[in-house]
């Protein structure tokens, strides 16, 4: 393409001119550049991130039309509908239209009427529809969800394979703009791999929403802790996930019998019945809705107050999608996860029965402990989870999650770290968290006994705490890098070289934490 350079000005111009919206977001900017530089770009952001203005905008400032591949033919109208709406000239071509209609909306891109054409990833598989769009001037193909080309995802079309060539046999290669809101490494290389992107610019941004109020709650009773959220927000819309079927209907049962109305969304109900739900939560009949993670993809409702997790999911990349369902109008919004140790050991099941081979498994395992990671650490969990990610971002903490809210005081765990440091190394490394801590506490429990672990030093050194509490301060130094847990359904606990510095006494480890239970009253702080 031959033409003068776009300016990022110019977008900007056009972003107030037809969406009235000030200025794009600071990710939205990077993405839009490298449309405009003419380079093949893959953009991953949460939903509710903006992906639509980043493929939009470059569509009205490149010459010629903008080929949008969609996969979801109902969002496809509402696309062009809201287009259409703001001026802006755009069509559909699916398969609810008749071939009359197909043909105009064809000719009119022919007479350069349009600027973006939305099409289903099967329409580019018919020589046919090749065949005509090779005649049009199409300078960029954007490919919304992404992630579809791969199978790793749950999302798998194989119609997405056929983007690749389709652009290839186009007698002029147009940019290749890619969105998806599936941030995982594998799913990011087959994107990149299978849709033949050249020289490609990815952008990870959007995830760090400052709207979004970012918690981790552990030990809360979930049941009272949900019944009285939704009680005291009343007014709300919000969506609960929880892990399993089971799970949805309980809660469901439970909220609906203390009179909240409630929905609720899984794949074992009927069609019929799902569509209700989500019709019912769409036009706010429904407040809360209490589903698996079945529910929310293709769901636009903006007002969304709060997602809970009842249960902690697989791993970041499915916490940080669902919780982005939250707040979408850029409202302040909450995002809660209710954590217990319990939903480790669901993770691990749930992962022991799917037949991965290995190495997959591997991975599954990995994720699963930053995850939990994620639901130990005292840092910054926007940062945290930014980190996670690779966005980039300032150090500065985001003052509204629930780390950066906690107003317990840091207190000097120096020595209970240094005691479970020791004791993992007496234990030679080969037990997990929950020997370890029966070990500290002085157990009396079978195995300890039979591996001889009661004449140990480090036997009973913490046995002014309860094994939970002690549990939870290993996992929390887990979190933080002290200790890495192998992978596997019987994770083993390793010293790591920070831990080496405090058996050292070369570092203080200051934590916002459990103070010891049980004996005595002096902790009335
Ligand atoms: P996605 O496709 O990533 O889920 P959308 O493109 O639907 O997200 O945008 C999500 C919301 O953010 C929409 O309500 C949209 O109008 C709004 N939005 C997008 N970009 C901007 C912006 N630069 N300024 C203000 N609002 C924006
Ligand atoms: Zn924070």
């Amino acid at each position: 393409m031959n033409m003068e350079a776009l300016t990022l000005d110019q977008a900007q111009h056009m972003l107030q001119k037809y969406y009235g919206y000030p200025d794009f977001r600071e990710g939205q900017k990077h993405i839009v550049s490298s449309l405009l530089e003419q380079r093949d770009t893959l953009g991953i952001m949460p939903t509710g991130g903006g992906k639509s203005v980043c493929y939009q905008i470059p569509a009205l400032l490149l010459p010629g039309l903008t080929l949008v591949v969609s996969p979801l033919i109902s969002l496809m109208k509402d696309q062009v509908d809201a287009l259409t709406t703001m001026g802006i000239a755009a069509a559909y071509i699916n398969s609810t239209l008749s071939g009359k209609e197909v043909n105009d909306r064809i000719r009119a891109a022919k007479r350069g009427e349009l600027k973006l054409l939305y099409v289903a990833p099967e329409r580019l598989e018919l020589d046919w529809f090749r065949d005509e769009m090779a005649t049009l001037p199409i300078s960029c193909v954007a490919v919304d969800e992404a992630h579809c080309v791969s199978q790793w995802g749950h999302d798998f079309r194989t119609s997405y394979l056929a983007v690749a060539p389709f652009v290839e046999g186009l007698p002029q290669r147009p940019i290749v703009a890619a969105f998806t809101a599936t941030a995982t490494p594998e799913v990011t290389d087959d994107m990149l791999r299978l849709l033949r992107l050249q020289e490609p610019q990815v952008f990870v941004t959007g995830l760090g929403r400052d709207n979004l109020a970012m918690s981790v709650l552990r030990g809360e009773n979930k049941r009272d802790f949900v019944k009285s959220y939704i009680s005291s927000n009343s007014h709300q819309p919000g969506i609960i996930y929880a892990a399993t079927r089971k799970d949805v209907d309980d809660l469901y049962q439970r909220l609906s019998g203390a009179g909240i109305a409630v929905g609720r969304y899984h794949a074992g109900m009927s069609d019929h019945e799902r569509a209700a739900s989500q019709e019912g939560f769409l036009y706010d009949d429904i407040r809360v809705m209490v589903a698996t993670n079945a529910f929310g993809m293709g769901i636009d409702k903006s007002n969304v107050r709060y997602v809970i997790h009842y249960n902690m999911p697989k791993n970041m990349e499915a916490y940080v999608q669902e919780a982005g369902r939250a707040g979408r109008d850029g409202e302040p919004s909450q995002c809660i996860l209710l954590f217990s140790a319990q939903d480790i050991m669901t993770q691990k099941f749930l992962l022991e029965q799917n037949p991965l081979e290995s190495e997959r498994k591997h991975n599954d395992y990995r994720k699963l402990q930053q995850m939990v990671d994620y639901c130990y650490t005292t840092r910054c969990l926007r940062n945290a989870m930014l980190d996670y990610f690779g966005e980039e971002h300032t150090d500065e903490p985001c003052g509204i999650c629930s780390s950066c809210t906690d107003e317990r005081e840091l207190i000097d765990m120096t020595v209970d770290a240094q005691k479970i440091f020791s004791c993992i190394h007496r234990m030679r490394e080969r037990f997990g968290v929950s020997m370890v801590a029966s070990v500290l506490k002085g157990s009396r429990n079978k195995k300890v006994l039979q591996y001889g672990f009661d004449s140990l030093s480090t036997y009973g050194a913490m046995a002014n705490r309860t094994e939970k509490d002690i549990s939870e301060i290993i996992n929390v130094m887990a979190s933080e890098g002290y200790l890495s847990l192998s992978e596997g359904q019987y994770p083993v606990l390793r010293l790591q070289p920070l831990a080496a510095d405090v058996l050292k006494g070369q570092r203080q480890v200051m934590q916002r934490m459990v103070r010891p239970s049980a004996s005595g009253s002096g902790t009335s702080a």
